[in-house]
């Protein structure tokens, strides 16, 4: 199991979703770092959100922000170099969604006829009830720069529309816990392709790729991997994904799944 690729997704996959802690997860990183196997964070999180858990897990890679609408990559990693990139934040990074001021524009086109709360324009102390944050990572969870999750107030028709309406306008509404996300014409699936891409050019290794997910928004990433690990969650069932591949599902659920899934697959084979 050696040139692997480890993309994963965050809350309830490596991070417990109540608590958010990373345990037993976490144990494995210094061995998979030895072997020289990249975990890239793949997730809805804005920015400011992953930039915080990659501090607190000691993660350097590059990684996937509000659900593959752009790949951050530090400056000083081999595939800086890439075309296409941009700064931003002190990182580079490649966009494969529309800006938030595009969805914000689209929504004072059309948004008038539907009832919903937008998370960004929510004042502190309601976007603090509703996603349940606290303090800073409030503000953290309003940075967005590509999507706009939004409290649905409306019809399921209603949503419907809205969503046909952002389909005719290269945009997507994509289904999350507690809000659909508007967002640009894409998904984790296609940041973690390209991120992959990227890698086997400049280091010339033909990676494989593992990538673990609890939910829906999962699923294209989960089918596009070679080891796709469908991690157990307390919430919901399994995300339905379509894959030629063997398909592991954990017995154990959010990061005692994703410990379970990597010794299981990965690690017997190294240690
Ligand atoms: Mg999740």
């Amino acid at each position: 199991m050696k040139d692997l690729i480890i993309f994963t997704d965050l809350d309830g996959s490596l991070l417990d979703a109540e608590t958010y802690r990373a345990s037993p997860a976490d144990s494995l990183f210094e061995t998979l770092n030895t072997h020289g196997i990249p975990v890239v964070f793949n997730s809805s999180k804005t920015f400011p959100e992953i930039l915080k858990v990659r501090r607190s897990l000691g993660n350097h890679q590059p990684f996937v922000v509000e659900n593959g609408s752009a790949v951050y990559v530090p400056i000083d990693h081999e595939i800086a170099g890439t075309n296409g990139l941009e700064p931003a934040h002190g990182y580079l990074r490649y966009v494969l969604g529309v800006s938030h001021q595009r969805i914000t524009d689209f929504l004072g086109w059309v948004g008038e006829g539907f009832k919903y709360s937008a998370l960004t324009q929510m004042p502190g102390q309601e976007c603090a009830s509703v996603t349940g944050l606290s303090g800073s990572d409030v503000l953290m969870a309003q940075a967005r720069e590509f999507s706009e999750p939004l409290l649905w107030r409306d019809s399921e028709a209603s949503l419907k529309k809205l969503s046909d309406m952002a389909l005719s306008e290269g945009l997507r509404l994509v289904m999350g816990g507690r809000f659909v996300h508007l967002m640009g014409d894409t998904d984790k699936k296609l940041a973690q392709r390209w991120l992959v891409n990227r890698m086997r050019l400049i280091y010339e290794k033909d990676y494989k790729v593992m990538a673990l997910g609890d939910s829906e928004n999962d699923a294209q990433m989960l089918a596009d991997a070679d080891h796709p690990v469908l991690i157990r969650s307390e919430k919901h069932g399994f995300p339905h994904i379509e894959t030629e591949s063997p398909v592991y599902r954990t017995k154990r659920t959010g990061p005692g799944g994703w410990h379970e899934a990597v010794r299981t697959i990965v690690l017997r084979e190294l240690i």
